[in-house]
């Protein structure tokens, strides 16, 4: 397999640190209180993107309590996506939040779980690292969190931005919030600025928004030695007068430094602009002693002017196996609504359980729609439905946009229906007779689940005179990976043939990366996950001239 993925000067578990702070890198670490799902990980992304209108230089990483070593075996209806950084971790969708917001260079030492830390110290242990002391969680498993966050802290770094998954007073948390406490003892006060997320909750009934669960989070937090700088407070009302200096006062924290971070009416990407209005940037660069010549954020700004008047709109239907979440494909709906901005098109989903596809009426289910999206996938289930909804876009014109088990989906159904292969079908899924899809020679013997699959970025070359040729308007691009099979190379020349273009491969040509339909105005399947690559300011080309096509088709239809 070509490998072309950043080499990393070091690994999770290497004995001693093998990184030199330089000293000049400052530290936030983001808690949560209340509940979760606060929304900690948006708030970590506004928060780089702040520092770096003002020049700075992020990066941001999460640190998650469970004890599996890496989300890539949890099920989505636990965990939401994985996301796929370049160099191949399989790490939490928050991951997403901090490359959307921010030009963060994000890697496998971004996320880090307990699993990990634990994996890292045992394995030294049995090593016979620790030269017979007693292994115990302070220090030695502190010590692995705090290098964790170190090991970000390389000279190109000006802030390293740490969330801390879960919530204050769950026993997991426990070491992390110990780790981060003797991070800023160790490190420095004035180098280290905690930011406690919390919630103020609204009750109906009496019609007012309620502080004590703040006081109550933040005096756990003190338990444990932090006192936090700053309180980022979620609401749905707007904080009331006088509130803010109660909970002041409560919570040890300035006034200035009690934030409110409402509800979005409409996009979350305007969550900086709203902590910037309340000079959260200000106060972090105080602490920090960084001078810098202003913020600038003009750019984002005329994003989201743009976000907010679209002059159309147009339906895509997504069919996967996880539609009833809307954090099981997070990245694949960011796309397609940056997608839409660039098209001027505010794009409405409708999500469509694959499953009920597998015999159900597609006329129905997808009548009006201007474009289909088939996300990634593993196993039988939807499967079918997967493939019937492809070859319903191949001969209706509708535009198809396949993502990896999408793309085999449309690999499949072509060779089903076009080249009349009845059975052809994924090994992945069973025996057949005409494996379209298949592993490859290097997954054959493989049977650990978690990080064996083709992960991360690999260059693709595209194929002159294609559509993805065009969309992205180079010759060769990396986008990331995470799956196990394949496109059967015996079937090459009979998909060219009757129609199939392979129009994006390894540069050695011995992988197919994109397939595309030459007579249909717009039907393409990539291998790779587009998705992880586009930005509310940069969407991917892909998914621009994706959404282009739904528009396209829409005034056609309109017009019929
Ligand atoms: N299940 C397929 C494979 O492993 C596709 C994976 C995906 O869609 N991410 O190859």
């Amino acid at each position: 397999m070509e490998a072309a993925r950043p080499s990393a000067s070091c690994t999770v578990g290497a004995v001693s640190s093998c990184f030199e702070s330089d000293g000049m890198t400052q530290y936030i670490f983001v808690t949560g209180g209340v509940v979760s799902s606060l929304g900690k990980g948006l708030t970590c992304g506004a928060v780089g993107a702040l520092l770096e209108s003002h020049g700075l230089t992020v990066v941001i990483q999460k640190f998650d309590p469970y004890i599996n070593v890496d989300p890539g075996t949890m099920s989505p209806y636990q965990h939401g996506e994985v996301y796929v950084t370049a160099d191949g971790a399989e790490t939490d969708l928050d991951l997403g939040h901090y490359e959307r917001f921010t030009h963060a260079k994000l890697t496998k030492h971004c996320n880090i779980t307990t699993g990990k830390v634990y994996d890292a110290v045992i394995r030294r242990e049995r090593r016979g690292d620790y030269l017979g002391s007693t292994v115990q969680v302070i220090p030695h498993i502190t010590d692995e969190i705090k290098d964790g966050v170190k090991r970000l802290a390389t000279s190109d770094v000006d802030v390293v931005i740490t969330e801390i998954g879960g919530t204050v007073g769950d026993i997991e948390s426990l070491p992390f919030l110990e780790a981060l406490r003797q991070f800023g003892h160790e490190n420095g006060r004035e180098n280290c600025l905690y930011i406690h997320l919390t919630l103020l909750p609204y009750l109906r009934a009496s019609g007012e928004l309620k502080t004590k669960p703040t006081q109550h989070s933040v005096g756990r937090l003190r338990e444990i030695g932090i006192i936090p700088d700053v309180l980022v407070c979620r609401t749905e009302k707007p904080m009331p007068e006088g509130m803010r200096e109660k909970i002041s006062l409560f919570c040890n924290v300035p006034a200035k430094a009690v934030l409110e971070e409402k509800d979005v009416d409409f996009t979350i990407y305007e969550v900086p602009l709203i902590l910037r209005a309340q000079g959260l940037d200000r106060i972090i660069l105080d602490r920090f002693g960084i001078e810098t010549p202003g913020s600038n954020m003009d750019e984002w700004i005329a994003m989201i002017e743009k976000m907010k008047s679209p002059t159309g709109d147009v339906e895509i239907a997504v069919v996967g196996k996880y539609v009833e979440l809307m954090d099981s494909y997070k990245s694949i709906y960011e796309s397609l609504t940056h997608a839409g901005t660039a098209n001027s098109a505010r794009v409405r989903f409708r999500r469509i359980q694959a499953e009920d596809l597998s015999d159900g009426d597609l006329d129905a289910a997808l009548s009006g729609v201007d474009g289909v999206l088939v996300p990634g996938g593993f196993g039988e289930r939807g499967l079918l439905g997967k493939i019937r909804t492809a070859g319903y876009a191949r001969e209706k014109g509708l535009p198809y946009f396949g993502i990896c088990y999408g793309m085999h989906a449309a690999v499949i159904e072509f060779a089903r229906n076009v080249l009349g292969h009845e059975d052809a079908s994924s090994t992945e899924v069973g025996d057949t007779s005409h494996p379209v899809i298949t592993l490859l020679d290097e997954q054959m013997n493989v049977t650990d689940m978690g990080g064996t699959m083709r992960l991360g970025a690999y260059p693709c070359t595209l194929v002159d005179g294609s559509r993805v040729r065009e969309a992205y308007g180079v010759e060769q691009v990396d986008e990331r990976h995470r799956h196990r099979y394949e496109f059967n190379n015996d079937y090459r020349s009979a998909f060219e043939e009757a129609g199939m273009t392979l129009s994006g491969l390894s540069p050695s040509g011995k992988l197919v990366e994109i397939v595309e339909l030459r007579d249909h105005p717009w039907f393409v399947a990539v291998q790779f996950h587009p998705e992880y690559q586009s930005r509310p300011i940069k969407p991917h080309p892909l998914f621009r001239d994706f959404v282009a096509a739904a528009k396209a088709h829409k005034k056609k239809s309109d017009g019929n």
